[in-house]
């Protein structure tokens, strides 16, 4: 195993802040920054390991990988490349001035060998890391890119089902952990009520503390009866419930509750970290050490029952989604073969964003500086003075996001925004309106970027739900385009052997070239999704391309046919 033990001189890493460079170039010092910001102590949650986020997702191999990594940005020309096989720099090569100054490769397993068993047995040896999405490509921003695409997806479940709010509605969920914990705040922000369930009353108390939930009901028909109160008066309110979601869940179904939404972020991806009916909290830890063969067939068994309460309330009308975390998958595993009634969330609300090249733009200030992020902000909202659910989370974000490290911004952009965004951005460098370069980077779940079957391309029109090479495409033409920095990793998200995705990021530095570079990367990342999408053959990804101009081949010339 790579020695991970951190040397005194690591306790407490931040990015530098201000206009004073340690590395030769911006280019070379914004993956510096960001590499050290996603080992912040606000930012990541284990820093001592290196763990930035999402179970073992991380920055480094080693500390001796960490301090290879500083040392080579610090000194790397701007016509080099340096090159990290997971976590660890493995080499510099001479480029030029538009190849990308940093091209990571995490996790990538060969196909028969791509699971945790294999995976864990060659990071034991030090072979390799986890790099998570974000993580390894050092452009995570803490808990705000949750917040934002919880918010998202409510958003897109108004839409769809209950005309653009959810004022009048009451959403069901359970789960207040990392993601969960994003649920009760994003249901609010669209105005809507919310019951959340969680087994852990320290999860519920930090909830209200961070202000993401509003009121703890003393019990379910207290909660019950707030809510309905809540949207009788068409108020937004999110109301926590101490419980297991085995148990309440299939009990508001008995009560006949006038529930709108369903969902659920409860850990039920891995059936130890999901609790049992009548196993008690504080025995959990004990009981799944003890026996977790027994544990897992009790979790998996309760899991049924808390999914046959969704399909309850699916079949009485209410919008039932999977929010990610498998849990049909485990109900199936215990022989309920209703689980997959209901859809994933991709299939069910954020594809037809992603059909426009929409997804998870975010963007960092170099500066340090709070102000900058507020001016860009500001120019963000008079860039589209139409989309009102971007300036709705803009300023509900400016209110109630705290910064985690290095001041950021995340919101949804899609082809043909963008570039625009990253222009403008540019340009306030350049003018001296901004104290200092902005990275500019997304998540890799975002339109073209990834392949995930149980995920993001669930249930692709076409069947190509686990076609890989869209992916690595995006990393290639990001590559070619001039993103400063591009990464290709697997098994992000959902784990070893179910995905594989790529990342960019792009330096706004205020520079002539670093326009050119962005004009093209901000089009042809979001364009690879705006592609994807047409060759699985969504007609409103057609459309996009057409008006946009986007060009597919196969539909250009006299005999273009499918
Ligand atoms: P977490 O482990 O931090 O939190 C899960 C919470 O569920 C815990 O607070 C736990 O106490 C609670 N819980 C477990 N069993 C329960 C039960 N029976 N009743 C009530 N509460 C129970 O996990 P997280 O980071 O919040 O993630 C939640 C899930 O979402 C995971 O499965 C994760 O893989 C999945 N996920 C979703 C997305 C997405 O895009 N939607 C992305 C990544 C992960």
């Amino acid at each position: 195993m790579a020695d991970t033990t951190r040397p005194a001189a690591h306790t407490d890493i931040h990015a530098p802040r201000g206009t004073a460079l340690t590395a030769r170039s911006w280019q070379t010092e914004a993956p510096l920054r960001m590499l050290m910001n996603n080992l912040d102590p606000e930012v990541a949650e284990r820093p001592e390991e290196l763990v930035v986020y999402g179970g073992t997702g991380k920055a480094a191999r080693s500390w001796a990988a960490y301090d290879a990594l500083v040392r080579t940005l610090t000194t790397l020309a701007p016509d080099e490349t340096m090159l990290v096989q997971s976590g660890k720099p493995v080499g510099v090569m001479k480029t030029h001035e538009w190849a990308p100054r940093v091209l990571i490769a995490n996790s990538n397993l060969v196909g028969d060998w791509a699971n945790w068993e294999e995976f864990r047995k060659l990071e034991e040896l030090g072979l390799t890391m986890y790099g998570q999405m974000t993580a390894g490509s050092w452009i995570y921003i803490g808990t705000q890119g949750i917040l934002q695409g919880t918010f998202e997806t409510f958003a897109s479940v108004a839409d769809k089902r209950f005309g653009g709010t959810l004022a009048g509605t009451i959403a069901l969920t359970a789960g207040l952990g990392g993601m969960g914990g994003a649920q009760p705040l994003a249901v609010t922000m669209n105005d809507g009520v919310v019951i959340c369930i969680e087994c852990d009353r320290s999860r519920i108390e930090r909830r209200i503390e961070h202000r993401y939930l509003d009121v703890w009901a003393r019990d379910l028909d207290h909660a019950l009866e707030l809510a309905i109160e809540a949207r009788d008066a068409r108020k937004g309110l999110s109301i926590g419930v101490l419980g297991n979601a085995a148990e309440l869940v299939p009990a508001l179904l008995e009560r006949d509750a006038p529930i709108d939404i369903v969902t659920d972020q409860t850990s039920a991806h891995d059936p130890l970290a999901y609790l049992p009916v009548g196993v008690p909290f504080e025995a959990w830890a004990a009981q799944r050490e003890a026996d977790p063969v027994g544990f897992t067939k009790a979790a998996r068994a309760s899991m049924a029952a808390h999914v046959r309460a969704m399909v309850g309330f699916k079949d009485k009308g209410a919008e039932v989604f999977d929010y990610g975390n498998s849990i049909r998958d485990e109900a199936r595993k215990s022989g309920f073969d209703r689980a997959f009634c209901f859809p994933g969330f991709v299939p069910a609300y954020i594809r037809p964003l992603f059909c426009e090249g929409k997804g998870p733009f975010r963007w960092a200030a170099l500066s340090g500086d709070p102000e900058d992020i507020r001016k860009t902000d500001q120019a963000i909202l008079e860039l589209f003075p139409e989309n009102a659910r971007l300036h709705k989370w803009i300023t509900m974000a400016q209110e109630r996001v705290h910064f985690q490290g290095l001041p950021a911004r995340i919101c949804w952009l899609g082809y043909g925004e963008r570039h625009l965004a990253g222009l403008k951005f540019n340009e306030m460098v350049a003018s001296g309106e901004l104290k200092a370069p902005i990275v500019i980077g997304r998540d890799h779940l975002d339109t073209g970027s990834v392949a995930s079957p149980y995920r993001e391309t669930e249930a692709m029109l076409d069947g190509s739900d686990a076609i890989a090479d869209w992916a690595l495409l995006n990393a290639l033409i990001n590559t070619a385009s001039g993103a400063t920095w591009v990464s290709i990793h697997h098994g992000g998200g959902v784990g070893m052997g179910r995905s594989i995705h790529a990342g960019q990021v792009t330096v706004a530095d205020g520079t002539d070239i670093a326009a050119q570079k962005i004009e093209r990367v901000l089009a042809n990342d979001p364009g690879m999704g705006v592609i994807r999408h047409v060759d699985a053959g969504y007609e409103k990804a057609a459309e996009v391309a057409e008006r946009a101009g986007v060009r597919i081949p196969m539909q250009e010339g006299p005999a273009a046919s499918g």
